[in-house]
C-alpha cells in the first residue's frame, strides 16, 4: 500500500504561496512557520517541501539530502527560538499522524512547543 497525499490541504497551500505564513526559517527542502493557534510561548511548525503525509511516510520515501535537511533544520529552530539545550531549557517535539494520531493537516509537521513546562506527555482520552 502506498501513501495518499492531497495537495490541497492547508500546508500544501503555504508552500505555494496560495496563503500567508509567519516564517521563522527556509533552506533548500524545509519550511518552519509560527502555529497559528500557539500552544505554548514557542509554538513552531517545520515542514518539508516535499509531499509527505506523515513521518513514517518522509522516513521511508524522501532522499537523503531531504532527511538531513529537514533535521538540520529543525535543531536550526530550535537554537533560533533559545529552546535548544544549548540555548534554553529545552522543548517538546510532537508529529501527530494519522487518525489515531489526531492529525488535522495531512502534510508531514512536526510542531516544536518550548517556553514553558509541557506537562504530561500524553492527556488520557476520553
Ligand atoms: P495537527 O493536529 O498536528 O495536524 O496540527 C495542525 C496545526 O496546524 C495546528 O496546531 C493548527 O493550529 C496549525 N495550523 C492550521 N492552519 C494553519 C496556518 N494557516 N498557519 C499556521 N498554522 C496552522
Amino acid at each position: 500500500m502506498s501513501y495518499d497525499y492531497d495537495d490541497q490541504n492547508i500546508f500544501a497551500k503555504i508552500l505555494r504561496g496560495e496563503i500567508p505564513n509567519n516564517t521563522v526559517l527556509e533552506t533548500d527542502h524545509t519550511l518552519a512557520f509560527r502555529d497559528l493557534y500557539p500552544q505554548a510561548p514557542t509554538h513552531v511548525l517545520v515542514i518539508p517541501k516535499g509531499s509527505y503525509v506523515s513521518f513514517d511516510h518522509f522516513a521511508s520515501e524522501a532522499s537523503e539530502a531531504e532527511i538531513v535537511d529537514y533535521t538540520r533544520a529543525i535543531a536550526e529552530v530550535c537554537r533560533m527560538e533559545g529552546v535548544s539545550l544549548t540555548a534554553g531549557d529545552g522543548f517538546r517535539m510532537i508529529s501527530n499522524a494519522g487518525a489515531d494520531g489526531v492529525q488535522e493537516v495531512p502534510h508531514l509537521h512536526v510542531h516544536i512547543l518550548g517556553g514553558r513546562p509541557m506537562g504530561r506527555m500524553v492527556a488520557k482520552a476520553d
